[in-house]
């Protein structure tokens, strides 16, 4: 899953290992592995990128 933050606008993608990956003003973040995918920060901070 890919997540863009609507704050500094990177695009930041879970690499399915559990690691958290952070935009660069980290208002958003990404944890996915293959079982579960997590999306950290408000809803209003980041859209999903299909
Ligand atoms: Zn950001």
């Amino acid at each position: 899953m890919k997540i863009r933050c609507m704050k500094c606008r990177d695009i930041i993608q879970g690499d399915k290992k559990g690691t958290s990956i952070r935009c660069s003003c980290e208002k958003v973040a990404i944890d996915e592995t293959k079982y579960y995918t997590r999306i950290i920060g408000n809803d209003e901070d980041g859209e999903e990128i299909k």
